[in-house]
């Protein structure tokens, strides 16, 4: 064996040892909540298409409606010619929805953080990101070279005291959270974090990937309980409720135009294919004109977490943790078997000892199966 294999080969084997390994395993997605994998049809408690857009027709139609008329790519960075019409309108909704000034659609999520922060944040800057936050928002934070210090998560006292004890030595301090918490689907305190920042000079920045479309009557995180925090820095994902795919940041007209200068993962990436930008067009749309559509998944995982026994969902996530990796792993097994797909997540996505079930839910889920999900987790998974 080359070095380079028995390098891989070592790395994979303690992943093993560990039962840390990750595999791909093919699924085929029949609507919004059936897949296929293995031979088998199982209903799925674990894609974050909240609202079963990736499948509505409208949604479908309006993307090969744009392959039509603009082509399969976009052919280009949206600095070059890749800022195909059907950008603008896009960002002109998603500002509408967030009530901001403006917004800029990246290639991804993932893209939108590595690409933000570095531009707000240098070598001497501060970034104060909560513990829980997504491996993205790290990952942002780590190429902005600046220095980064967790937070625990939603300690908006560890917060302030952090604030004290650095605020003076750094000229920009930027404070990062995700709105709703991908693999615990609890929210931030957004009121108590925007009023701590506008106290400190600090800049607040939430990560919205799982609250668009779902919570605060499908407008996010910063409009849940129906108040409005004005958030400076709201980026997102067109990939979960909305179904699409892409990223997005919500912010001032300066702030945007700023990005659009500088973002290093909008200028050197290629614009989105136009059926993405079209699909989340049409996406948005059906949200803006059906909020109470938008308000299911947050219902059916209230009903899954009050028969089951757990505390009251949030968000369409829940957590049903278990902690080692392996018994993880045989509940998963013990869904699948019921005729349930429920993903077991395992560190380094969760911190250690904290491995999980992690169960969405969405607005086509029907009631029935969803008591029954509730009955086998907590007969047979939660009573070990
Ligand atoms: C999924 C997710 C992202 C990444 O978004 P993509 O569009 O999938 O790259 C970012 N932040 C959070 C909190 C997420 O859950």
């Amino acid at each position: 064996m080359n070095s380079l294999d028995r390098f891989a080969q070592a790395k994979l084997d303690d992943l093993q040892r560990r039962h840390l390994h990750r595999a791909l395993t093919e699924t085929l997605r029949e609507d919004g909540i059936w897949v296929e994998r293995g031979g088998r049809r199982l209903l799925s408690f674990s894609c974050n298409d909240y609202l079963n857009l990736t499948q509505h027709p409208t949604v479908k139609q309006a993307a090969i409606a744009a392959i039509q008329r603009y082509g399969a790519g976009s052919g280009a960075s949206r600095l070059v010619t890749g800022n195909h019409p059907l950008y603008a309108e896009l960002e002109a909704r998603l500002a509408r929805i967030k009530q901001t000034e403006a917004a800029c659609v990246f290639g991804s999520g993932y893209l939108a953080n590595a690409g933000i922060i570095p531009v707000l944040i240098g070598r001497d800057g501060l970034v104060l990101v909560d513990e829980l936050s997504h491996a993205c928002l790290f990952a942002g934070a780590q190429l902005s070279r600046g220095t980064v210090i967790p937070f625990r998560h939603n300690d908006v006292g560890h917060v302030r005291a952090l604030l004290a004890e650095q605020r003076g030595r750094y000229e920009h301090v930027l404070i990062v959270t995700d709105g709703v918490f991908s693999m615990d689907g609890d929210l931030a305190p957004l009121a108590e974090l925007h009023a701590l920042a506008g106290d400190t000079d600090a800049w607040l920045m939430s990560d919205d990937a799982h609250g668009l479309g779902v919570i605060g009557g499908g407008r996010g995180s910063s409009f849940s309980g129906n108040t409005h925090i004005p958030v400076p820095l709201q980026m997102g994902t067109l990939s979960k409720a909305i179904g699409a795919y892409g990223g997005y940041l919500c912010a001032s007209s300066a702030a945007i135009d700023l990005i659009r200068n500088r973002a290093r993962t909008l200028i050197y990436s290629t614009g989105l294919p136009p059926s993405s930008v079209a699909a989340a067009i049409a996406a948005l749309d059906l949200i803006e004109r059906e909020p109470a559509y938008a308000a299911l998944p947050v219902q059916k995982a209230k009903a899954f977490t009050k028969r089951a026994g757990l505390p009251d969902a949030l968000s369409p996530i829940v957590p049903v943790v278990i902690g080692e990796e392996e018994a993880t792993l045989a509940a998963s097994r013990l869904l699948a078997d019921e005729g349930f797909l429920a993903a077991a997540i395992r560190p380094p996505t969760v911190p250690a000892g904290t491995a999980r079930l992690r169960l969405t839910f969405t607005a086509q889920h029907p009631d029935d199966a969803i008591e029954r999900l509730a009955d086998i987790v907590r007969d047979k998974i939660l009573v070990h």
